[in-house]
C-alpha cells in the first residue's frame, strides 16, 4: 500500500478528526453497518427520523407551520412512510423566497451556509449546521468505498473552477483538504483545450491517481482526445462519474479508454450523495439513512415507473428541507442488489444535459461549471439557460425573481465573461420559463458551434 495513504488513513485522518471534535468517522462507521440492515430495517430507521424532522419543522419553521396549515394538515396525521405524499412539495423558488422562515428558530449552532448553482438552471441558498456537514461527508466516504477508495487513497479530478469567486486557500485550508480529500491532480472543467488536456495527461502519468471524478461529458471529451491522439492512457482502478447525466455511450468510451469501471453517482449540493452504484452496477442505492427518496408521477408516489425525484432530507434540521422537488427525473427500482444491501436501488432518467459552451479563445467550457458557478449567489435568478450560435455571442434567457436588479445583470455578465472571455458579446433574454423537454432533461446549455 502506498505508505503515503496509509500514514492519511491511519494517523492523520484520525487526528483531525479528533482535534475537530467531528463525528465524520463515526457516522462513516455507522452507514457502513446500516447499509447492510434489512429494507425493512432502513425504513423503520427513516420513519424514525423522518417523525421527528417533521415534527420539528412543524415547532420551529414558519414556512412548514403555514404550508402544512393550507394543506389541512398536521404532523399527526402523517402515520407512516406510505402517507409522506400526503404533504406539499417545495420549490427552490418558493426556498428561495421564504428563506427566513424555514431556518429553525431554536438553532444554537453556528450555521454553514451553502450555495447551488442550479444544475437545472435556479440558484439557491441553504443552510445546515457542522454535525449534518459530517454526516454528508461520511456518506460521501462510505459511497466511495463502493470503488475501492479508502481515505488517503489518491484522487484525480476533472471538475469545475469557481475562479474569482473564491479567496485562493490558506494553507491550513490546503493541508486539511489534502489529509481530507487527497487530490492530486485536477482538471479545470471551465477551460479546455487540447494544451491543457496534453498537460493533464502527463500529470496523470507523474501522479498516478488510483481513483477519478469526473464530470461525464468532461471525462468522455478527455478520453476521446486521449484515442484520437493516440496517447497511452493512464489506468486508474475505477472512476466516480457525477454531476450530469452519464450517457451509454459516455460509460461505454470512458470504461473501453482508461481500462476500469465507472461507478455512476447522483448527488447534489443540497443534499450529496443522493445515489451511487456499486460494483455490481445493478442501479444506484439510495443514500437511505440520510435521505427520502420518492418518485412522483401524476402526483402519487411510484416504483418502477419514471417521475421526478422528490428529496427529504432527514438529517437537516437547522433548514429542514421536506418534500424538495428536484426537476430531476428517475426511477425507483422494486429489485434487491446482489451485494445484499438493504439500501434501495434507483436509476437517473432525466435532468441535467448541457453542451460544452466554446471561449472567445476557443477553449471549452463545461456547461455545468457554468451551471455551478457563474449563477450561484447572484439575486433575483429564477432560472437560466445559454444558448450559444455563433462563435462570439451568447444568449443568456433568464426567468427573473423579484430580487433581479441592474446589479444582478452587471453581476452575470461580469461571471460570464470570466468564463468566455471579456469580449464575447452575452445578449441577456428575459423569458417567462425555461420548460423541461419531455424526455424529462432540462438542458442548461445548447451549443450550435463547433468547438475547434
Ligand atoms: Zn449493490
Amino acid at each position: 500500500m502506498d505508505p503515503t495513504a496509509l500514514l492519511i488513513n491511519k494517523v492523520l485522518f484520525p487526528a483531525w478528526v479528533v482535534k475537530n471534535a467531528s463525528t465524520r468517522l463515526s457516522y462513516a462507521t455507522e452507514f457502513e453497518r446500516t447499509q447492510f440492515w434489512s429494507a425493512d430495517a432502513i425504513r423503520e430507521l427513516q420513519w424514525r427520523q423522518f417523525r421527528r424532522l417533521l415534527q420539528h419543522a412543524f415547532d420551529h419553521c414558519a414556512f412548514y407551520r403555514r404550508t402544512l396549515a393550507a394543506a389541512g394538515i398536521e404532523p399527526g396525521d402523517i402515520r407512516s412512510l406510505d402517507d409522506i405524499h400526503r404533504l406539499p412539495t417545495v420549490t427552490k423558488q418558493e426556498i428561495q423566497e421564504s428563506l427566513d422562515d424555514l431556518i429553525a428558530d431554536n438553532v444554537a449552532t453556528p450555521l454553514l451556509k451553502d450555495m447551488t448553482g442550479g444544475s437545472t438552471g435556479s440558484p439557491m441558498v441553504f443552510y445546515y449546521d457542522e454535525d449534518r456537514l459530517d454526516s454528508r461527508n461520511a456518506a460521501a466516504i462510505r459511497h466511495n468505498r463502493w470503488t475501492g477508495w479508502d481515505i488517503g487513497d489518491k484522487m484525480g479530478v476533472l471538475w469545475g473552477s469557481p475562479r474569482d469567486l473564491a479567496e485562493p486557500p490558506s494553507m491550513t485550508a490546503r493541508v486539511r483538504d489534502w489529509i481530507l480529500d487527497r487530490c492530486v491532480v485536477a482538471f479545470d472543467a471551465s477551460s479546455i483545450d487540447d494544451e491543457r488536456m496534453r498537460a493533464f495527461h502527463t500529470r496523470l502519468h507523474t501522479h498516478r491517481p488510483q481513483f477519478l471524478l469526473a464530470y461525464a461529458n468532461t471525462l468522455a471529451l478527455f478520453a476521446r482526445f486521449v484515442q484520437r491522439e493516440g496517447l497511452r492512457p493512464h489506468r486508474p482502478r475505477a472512476i466516480i462519474c457525477s454531476g450530469e447525466v452519464l450517457t451509454d455511450e459516455s460509460r461505454a468510451l470512458i470504461e473501453s479508454t482508461f481500462g476500469c469501471r465507472v461507478f455512476n453517482r447522483y448527488g447534489s449540493r443540497e443534499f450529496s450523495v443522493i445515489a451511487s452504484e456499486c460494483s455490481h452496477h445493478e442501479g444506484m442505492h439510495v443514500n437511505a439513512e440520510n435521505l427520502w427518496v420518492e418518485v412522483v408521477t401524476g402526483g402519487t408516489p411510484s416504483v418502477d415507473t419514471e417521475g421526478e425525484i422528490i428529496v427529504t432530507d432527514l438529517k437537516n434540521l437547522a433548514m429542514p428541507l421536506i418534500r424538495y422537488r428536484t426537476r430531476d427525473v428517475g426511477v425507483l427500482k422494486p429489485s434487491r442488489c446482489a451485494c445484499g444491501r438493504g439500501l434501495p436501488l434507483m436509476d437517473l432518467k432525466g435532468g441535467r444535459v448541457t453542451d460544452f459552451l466554446v471561449a472567445i479563445t476557443g477553449e471549452k467550457v463545461s456547461g455545468i461549471v457554468l451551471a455551478t458557478y457563474a449563477i450561484t449567489g447572484v439575486p433575483g435568478i429564477r432560472q437560466v439557460q445559454f444558448v450559444q450560435s455563433r462563435r462570439d455571442c451568447v444568449t443568456a434567457r433568464v426567468v427573473r425573481g423579484s430580487a433581479w436588479s441592474d446589479d444582478s445583470a452587471r453581476t452575470l455578465l461580469a461571471r460570464i465573461r470570466t468564463f468566455l472571455g471579456a469580449s464575447m458579446t452575452i445578449q441577456l433574454a428575459f423569458v417567462e420559463d425555461i420548460p423541461f423537454e419531455a424526455s424529462g432533461k432540462y438542458r442548461f446549455s445548447i451549443s450550435t458551434v463547433a468547438a475547434s
